[in-house]
């Protein structure tokens, strides 16, 4: 049905004055598809007079047939206005004003009409503000539901559902591509990107997760603004470099952000690394493999891990370093640890509760190799075991020669306590931390 529909329309690249409005019947969404919460909202702010609207990721998630992470509600009611109509209401952000509207555990993000941000805009520096190179500091002029659709980030998310009347609004031919399964930014790319260069992340995130391919232009114009992400401040692309690996298409999300060297403003140190050493790369895409499937068998994923993965090739090499320069190995990888993590963090405000465990991990796998005398019943008891010895597995997984290592730890905690003894007994010198002096060696190779 929605084939049919999308052919009669145009492609236009700016957002239409009037929508094309595909009517109930015609669509495949139904009001019962939209939650609890989302619906209320509409109502309690049409009941109040302002007009509301189910708009983005959830519109455009129902018409793929996909379930929705969230609902969002866009509306004339400025944020203020939509605060008081709900008990559990919190206005939040401020670049970006929304109100948060909870409803047991589920948040609706209630957004007001925005409008572009033009010399004539009577509202203030309070409401818009834009650094030199175009970078929308502030995004807060209000306006009416086309200019708000035009100021939407891709055509496929400025889709508004009305589930009074289970019409859709579409203002960007959103229906025609995602027919097409194509991801067409609105307005001119290169200015879109300027404005807000987390975009391009989203772009990549997108593309991975709905398995759509991005319209030529909108592809074009990443690489030259990729750097643009360097302005963005270090909390909101931790918040942005979280979403794009935790949402089960990490390994999808990652070769995008590859093509268009996304990585190399993430992590520009591991991405670095990735062309000359075929090892790092395994490393990585086993890494984002692993964290898909346990999303997907509803386990639970750790930013501290994933970190720890995908700056493990920045840290080898590190480390590397502080050996040639005579260091013990052991430190040497604290050092390492310590000189990525503090270089990382500027980029990407990796929160303690995390960063703490990711060093942790990597400072565990030296010590993994000592398992004599007490030290194995130890290590198992240690909080960071766990994790520690997953990621010895990933590295072992993706083609380092550890010497069964992985093996060992495995049978060492499904064995019985006499088991456990006899396992210690037999390693001999084996099982001692090794003293050894630094060494050049090749990344991948070595076991700790
Ligand atoms: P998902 O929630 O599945 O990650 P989404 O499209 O709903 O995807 P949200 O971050 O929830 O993404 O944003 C809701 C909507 O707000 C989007 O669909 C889009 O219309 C708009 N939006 C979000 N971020 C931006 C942005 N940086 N620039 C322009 N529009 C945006
Ligand atoms: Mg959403």
């Amino acid at each position: 049905m929605l084939k049919r529909l999308g052919k009669v329309f145009n492609k236009r690249k700016t957002a239409n004055k009037e929508p094309h409005i595909i009517a109930a019947g015609q669509h495949p969404v139904t009001p019962d598809d939209i939650s609890r919460g989302a619906t209320e909202v509409v109502k309690t702010l049409e009941d109040a007079g302002f007009n509301a609207y189910v708009v983005g990721g959830c519109v455009r998630d129902l018409l793929l047939g996909m379930h929705p992470k969230d609902f969002d509600v866009a509306t004339d009611a400025t944020p203020e206005q939509v605060k008081e109509h709900f008990r559990r209401a919190r206005i939040v952000g401020r670049r970006f004003r929304i109100v948060h509207v909870r409803f047991g555990r589920e948040i609706v993000e209630v957004t007001t009409f925005r409008a572009h941000h033009t010399a004539k805009s009577k509202q203030g520096r309070e409401t818009s503000k834009r650094t030199q190179e175009g970078m929308l500091l502030r995004d807060n002029v209000f306006g009416s539901i086309n200019e708000d659709a035009s100021r939407r980030d891709f055509t496929i998310n400025a889709l508004y559902y009305h589930p009074t009347d289970n019409t859709i609004y579409d203002y960007a031919n959103g229906l025609v591509d995602i027919d097409s399964k194509t991801l067409r930014i609105i307005g001119d790319p290169a200015t879109r990107y300027q404005e807000d260069p987390v975009r391009m992340l989203r772009a990549a995130r997108f593309a991975a997760r709905l398995d759509f391919a991005l319209d030529p232009d909108t592809a074009a114009a990443i690489q030259p603004s990729a750097t643009l992400l360097a302005a963005i401040p270090s909390a909101r692309l931790y918040d942005e470099t979280v979403k794009l690996f935790m949402n089960g298409y990490a390994l999808d999300t990652w070769r995008q952000l590859q093509t268009f060297n996304l990585d190399q403003q993430l992590f520009p140190e591991s991405a670095a690394l990735l062309d000359d050493h075929e090892f790092y790369q395994t490393f990585i895409a086993q890494a984002l493999t692993n964290t898909d499937e346990r999303i997907k068998n509803g386990k639970h994923v750790t930013p501290a891990f994933l970190f720890a993965a995908l700056l493990w090739p920045a840290v080898c090499e590190a480390r590397l370093k502080f050996e040639a320069a005579g260091e013990p190995s052991a430190r040497a990888l604290q050092k390492a640890a310590a000189d990525v993590t503090g270089r990382q963090v500027s980029r990407l405000a990796i929160p303690k509760r995390f960063s703490i465990p990711m060093r942790e991990i990597w400072e565990f796998q030296p010590r993994l190799l000592r398992r004599g005398g007490q030290q194995a019943f130890r290590q198992v008891e240690q909080p960071r075991f766990r994790a520690a010895y997953d990621f010895l597995l990933l590295r072992e997984q993706s083609g380092e020669d550890a010497q069964g290592l992985g093996n060992w730890w495995t049978q060492f905690q499904d064995a019985d306590e006499d088991e456990r003894e006899a396992m210690t007994k037999t390693l001999g010198s084996q099982g001692r931390a090794r003293k050894r002096r630094p060494r050049k060696r090749k990344p991948g190779q070595d076991a700790s």
